[in-house]
């Protein structure tokens, strides 16, 4: 195993860790980032994004990564190729593995590892992600103005994504597996006045139909046993998302869903010196910009940690405390 010790580790990058990265840059923190297993994150399996301040025509999810990399870059962020697969946060400095074969040592730690949306698992569904099969309604909606369109699932998210995209499209099916939602009443009483949205009840999905785009998806009522064909030319899975935080998940205090608990307007963790921002503390905004709000905050934290005199640090003061014990 080799070994290294760097001031500030970012790991994850989404628009959280390259935000993160800039600041921390420019603040003189050094900051090394590891790209983890999707360099530049979930935008880059998005088509054109819309709604992301600053391009006023739109710019296509892969260039807006690639823009937000290189302003990291520009600034002296190194930038690497590798996925952090363990961490130690018990002593300090706090300590990741890369790639199981080389051990980092860093005074602060920005956790930006964002999330990934849950599908069901369907080969048409992955054959025709992005050519009419979407998990951001708020992303790519637009792109159905005036169609119809099916969501499935039946909690908060599909409540609100479907209310959205009735307001762009003809006509929303909302496909819902069980005989009742797990949204809230008031979520599920909106969805139920809005005069375009179908809710079909006790409904899965069999298979999203389609060869370059999609032009349906065959659902099977699973009361009746029968299967339908509803023409739809876009389709959007709403079932949850999963934080990607499975190696901090005995290091860091998570919540039940798995995300990382931050103190209330702050990006600090539980732990002193090891900050959260991005998806991977968020399950309510999930947004680009949001995200990268919160990654120029996790620098800002981090700045100020590392800013204390060696004595005053709240992480010294606790291995001290964890030493006498
Ligand atoms: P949830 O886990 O709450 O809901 C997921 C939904 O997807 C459930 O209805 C579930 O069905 C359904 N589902 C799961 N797997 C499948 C499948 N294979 N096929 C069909 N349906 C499936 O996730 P959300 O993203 O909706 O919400 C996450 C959290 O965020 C919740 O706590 C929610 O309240 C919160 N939230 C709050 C918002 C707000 O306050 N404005 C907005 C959005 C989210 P089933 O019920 O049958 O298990």
């Amino acid at each position: 195993m080799t070994t290294e010790k760097v001031n500030c580790l970012i790991i994850g990058s989404g628009p959280a860790g390259y935000t993160a990265a800039i600041y921390a840059s420019r603040a003189g923190l050094n900051p090394v980032l590891y790209q983890g297993a999707q360099p530049g994150g979930q935008l880059t399996i998005t088509n054109e994004v819309d709604n992301f301040p600053g391009y006023p025509d739109g710019v296509e999810g892969p260039q807006l990564m690639n823009d937000l990399e290189r302003q990291a870059a520009r600034f002296g962020t190194e930038i690497r190729y590798g996925v952090v697969t363990a961490v130690d946060f018990s002593g300090y400095p706090h300590k990741a593995i890369v790639d199981d074969q080389h051990e980092i040592t860093a005074n602060a730690v920005i956790i930006s590892t964002g999330a990934a949306a849950k599908w069901l698992g369907l080969p048409s569904e992955m054959r025709l992600n992005g050519r009419g099969v979407s998990a951001c309604a708020v992303c790519d909606g637009f792109f159905f103005r005036g169609q119809d369109v099916a969501i499935v699932g039946a909690g908060d998210t599909a409540a609100e994504e479907a209310s959205y995209l009735a307001k762009l499209c003809r006509k929303v099916y909302m496909l819902v597996r069980r005989s009742e939602m797990r949204a809230s009443k008031f979520m599920q009483n909106r969805v139920k006045t809005l005069p375009n949205i179908e809710i079909l009840w006790n409904t899965e999905t069999e298979e999203v139909l389609g060869e370059e785009e999609v032009t349906g998806v065959r659902v099977k009522n699973v009361v009746t046993g029968e299967s339908s064909v509803l023409e739809v030319s876009g389709f959007f899975v709403a079932i949850g998302h999963k934080p990607n935080t499975e190696i901090f998940k005995s290091s860091v205090a998570l919540d039940e869903s798995g995300y990382i608990i931050t103190e209330k307007g702050s990006t600090r963790t539980n732990i002193p010196g090891v900050f959260a921002c991005g998806d991977a503390q968020d399950n309510i905004y999930r947004q680009a910009v949001t995200a990268a709000g919160t990654g120029c905050m996790a620098a800002l934290d981090a700045e100020r940690f590392l800013a204390l005199k060696e004595s005053e640090h709240p992480a010294v003061d606790r291995l001290a405390e964890v030493q006498t014990l």
